[in-house]
């Protein structure tokens, strides 16, 4: 499990989603929740991480995504942690699905449609603006990064200078915005990119390996040239 820096540590939820643990503040937070298929397991790893999975505080929530909130009721449920979102996604939330004009291409509304992309309806307990400092979390500075999805945001830790960037990047083999067709405005993507900070210290993302020191530049490199 990459140790992205102290006290902030990347979690693989499946062979294909991160989610992130962040110890520090009043507790522990968990930034998204994975597709919901390996909740028990989860708790487990955060278990042999040596942190009592009871002080699990607050998920916060990329974006709702299937792949990012379908686990969240759960870990409610299980742990009593409030969960945390976007306003401009919160209506995604109680709907159990994206909606049709929630994203920009057909291939992704046809898999909207199937069983896997839908999740138990659920509210969240806070809602988030942009520039907010999520209280209890230890540093989390929420930057509104939408595109991907209209209550998309980045998270960054301001004690370390991590930023865990959700699906706004993706790492998968290269760097780059994702498939379009799974994002509700592609053209505005470059965008939010913009808005993300540079001087970091490590990169995470909810597809693919983290940036971390000198690897770091890469990241630096791609938002520069969208300014
Ligand atoms: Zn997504
Ligand atoms: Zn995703």
């Amino acid at each position: 499990m990459p140790v992205l820096a102290p006290g902030v540590v990347q979690i693989a939820a499946s062979k294909s989603d991160n989610v992130f643990l962040i110890a520090g503040g009043d507790g522990l937070t968990l930034v998204d929740t994975g597709r919901g298929t390996a909740v028990d397991a989860l708790l487990q790893t955060i278990a042999e991480l040596g942190h009592d999975p009871a002080g699990l505080r607050r998920i916060v929530l990329t974006h709702a995504h299937p792949d990012h909130v379908r686990g969240a009721p759960a870990l409610r449920e299980h742990t009593g942690a409030a969960i945390l979102v976007h306003a401009a996604d919160e209506a995604w939330l109680g709907a159990g699905r994206v909606p049709t004009d929630g994203r920009s291409g057909a291939g992704a509304r046809r898999f909207d449609d199937l069983d896997a992309a839908h999740w138990t309806p659920f509210r969240p307990d806070v809602t988030l603006e942009d520039g907010a400092l999520i209280a209890g979390s230890g540093g989390l500075r929420v930057i509104h990064t939408p595109g991907h999805s209209p209550g998309h945001i980045a998270l960054l830790h301001e004690p370390t200078r991590t930023l865990l960037v959700g699906d706004a990047l993706f790492h998968t083999g290269k760097l780059g915005y994702g498939p379009a067709t799974y994002a509700a405005d592609p053209a505005a993507r470059p965008v939010a990119a913009a808005r993300l900070p540079t001087d970091v210290a490590a990169v995470g993302f909810g597809h693919g390996a983290p940036l971390i020191g000198a690897d770091v530049a890469a990241f630096q490199a791609f938002v520069a040239a969208r300014r």
